[in-house]
């Protein structure tokens, strides 16, 4: 069986979706293929995203191609975006109604064989600490990682989730959309072209 075959069969979170409040089941959101041009390494799916089956179908996904500069064709070409969470399933609500973090175990099982089936992508856009973590080895806040942006472009790209729930953030922060935005769009299009 394919990878992304084995992916979406997958269901080592059982219990533990389960056991939260939305009761629900695991429903991997899995959307890459071999020679992307621009891995987006997010979080996990949230509600929306649980519900639809395609990544950032929610106003994260409409913050994001903004950010980007990109229409939603070329956003869901897998040609173009390979979009690996660090977690492929809705891991359901914490106490305060906030996602809960992507599991663990899903990363440790899965992210090494999909980093190699994708293969070297020019572009890499690590949304929120768990990637940033995963990926650069960053234990510092998202805010120091994403300031720190010019030590890892142009491969790389640390950016702050696109929730909403991050707008005050975006706000304290206007360094953020006037000079990391620009950079990041040109860099979109040059990997592009
Ligand atoms: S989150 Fe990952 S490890 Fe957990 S059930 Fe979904 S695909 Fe499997």
């Amino acid at each position: 069986m394919a990878l992304t075959d084995d992916i979406r069969a997958c269901t080592l979170c059982a219990d533990r979706f389960a056991a939260t409040e939305t009761g629900h089941s695991p429903r991997p959101v899995v959307w890459f293929k071999p020679g992307a041009r621009i891995l987006v390494a997010g979080q996990a799916p949230g509600a929306r995203v649980h519900e639809s089956g395609r990544p950032f179908t929610d106003p994260s996904g409409d913050r994001l191609r903004h950010w980007l500069g990109m229409d939603e064709a070329t956003f869901y070409d897998r040609d173009k975006l390979a979009i690996v969470p660090m977690a492929f399933c809705f891991p359901g609500y914490d106490a305060k109604g906030s996602d809960r973090p992507p599991p663990k175990v899903c990363a440790a099982t899965w992210r090494d064989a999909v980093m190699a089936h994708v293969g070297d992508v020019p572009l890499v856009l690590l949304i929120g600490r768990y990637a940033q973590s995963w990926h650069l080895g960053s234990r510092m806040s998202v805010r120091d990682t994403v300031a720190a942006w010019r030590d890892f472009a142009p491969r790389a790209f640390p950016l702050p989730h696109p929730s909403w729930r991050n707008t005050a953030w975006l706000k304290k922060n206007p360094w953020f959309e006037d000079e990391v935005l620009p950079v990041l769009r040109a860099r979109v299009k040059e990997v592009l072209a």
